[in-house]
């Protein structure tokens, strides 16, 4: 049996998907074009069984695109509109992206830009993106060297979160997975945070990834817009996203997840200066985090260019930077601006 998260913006379906409503869904499209959008690895991987399973996915069209964030990218939006042109794609037609948040954003974005916006669906096929990245509505691609720069918010038709494609995710994608799911623990449920300390070797099962993925989708349901509490999902994103472009543009590209799990530890220490988060509970994150996550190929060199990266993000006012930072372990408080010499003083803390 599948388990079911449907509220205003979210209709998601965790468990197999086989059993799920995917299979009604495809019926209901049964004179409409259908068009998958993938990566080379999920290609290999994950598409076989998809097409084995739904019939009505025989004639459907594939679009196969490279894989990684540096692909994330209008150049590659483009072609695929070309390739949509090509094959005559109506808006009464459907795009299923398959695969991680990469292909998530970006096939998000593809469709609800074409042509005025088509639907389309989400089968997240890695950790990051079941818990995270396929469900809300935010899609998009980086532009200039910044992260989600363009971007809009667009809801799939449906979220189909299958855990049996874990099976073939790399571990240090897991483990990138894995950022996210903490952070809903840290910014939301204490009992999460707890519950991942056993989780260290272990795949997420069904019902881990209902909990983790009913925290998102209850924050996405009180502010879809993010004027406010939404903005407690950017825990550790400030920070992280600064790294994951930095590294992306050394030609280093680190995991999503990795950059999130440090910009969580470096933004818990903020968190204790600026934020009464308890030195012990400090202690707790950094002993997980230092112990899950390799040390980030970072040094104080690094900092300016990283406070730069910080200041783009879309969220800042001025010369201040907006953070998301924790009270304690399940409760975070957004609209926390500090000041360039606070940020680096963390940074020196965790990297220096
Ligand atoms: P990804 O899509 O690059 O996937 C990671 C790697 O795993 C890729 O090489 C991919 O081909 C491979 N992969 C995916 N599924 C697989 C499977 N089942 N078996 C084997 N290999 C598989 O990255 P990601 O970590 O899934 O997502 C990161 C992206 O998500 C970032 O661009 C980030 O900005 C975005 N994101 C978006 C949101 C949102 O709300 N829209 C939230 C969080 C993150």
């Amino acid at each position: 049996m599948t388990l079911q998260i449907h509220n205003t913006f979210n209709a998601i379906s965790i468990g197999d998907i086989t059993q799920s409503e995917f299979a009604n869904i495809l019926k209901s499209y049964k004179n409409a074009q259908k068009v998958v959008i993938t990566d080379e690895n999920t290609h290999e991987l994950s598409w076989p069984y998809i097409l084995t399973s739904f019939e009505e996915l025989n004639t459907a069209e594939v679009i196969v695109l490279p894989s990684g964030e540096e692909n994330k990218d209008i150049e590659i939006c483009e072609q695929v509109w070309d390739t949509l042109l090509d094959y005559d794609i109506q808006r009464s037609d459907l795009i299923i992206n398959l695969g991680g948040g990469v292909i998530t954003d970006l096939g998000g974005f593809i469709a609800s830009v074409y042509k005025r916006g088509i639907r389309f669906i989400n089968i997240p096929t890695s950790l990051l993106a079941m818990v995270d990245a396929s469900v809300g509505g935010k899609t998009g691609v980086n532009f200039r060297g910044f992260k989600n720069q363009l971007g809009v918010f667009a809801l799939p038709q449906a979220v189909f979160c299958d855990p049996i494609f874990l099976k073939t995710l790399p571990e240090n994608e897991v483990l990138s997975g894995k950022a996210e799911i903490l952070k809903h623990g840290l910014i939301a449920s204490a009992p999460l945070w707890k519950e991942m300390l056993k989780f260290k070797e272990n795949l997420p099962d069904k019902q881990l990834l209902h909990k983790a993925i009913l925290i998102k989708s209850d924050i996405v349901e009180q502010d879809f817009n993010e004027k406010n509490e939404r903005k407690k999902l950017n825990f550790g994103h400030t920070i992280g996203h600064a790294l994951e472009s930095h590294l992306l543009n050394k030609d280093n590209p680190t995991t999503h997840g990795e950059c999130v799990a440090w910009g969580m530890l470096v933004e818990s220490y903020l968190s204790v200066k600026h934020n009464h988060l308890s030195e012990s509970e400090f202690e707790m994150v950094k002993d997980l985090i230092s112990s899950w996550y390799a040390p980030l190929p970072i040094s104080k060199d690094d900092f300016p260019v990283l406070l730069q990266l910080m200041k783009q993000d879309k969220k800042n006012k001025g010369d201040l930077i907006n953070f998301t930072l924790l009270k304690e372990i399940g409760n975070a408080e957004i609209n926390k601006e500090l000041k360039e010499d606070e940020i680096e003083k963390g940074l020196q803390y965790i990297f220096g």
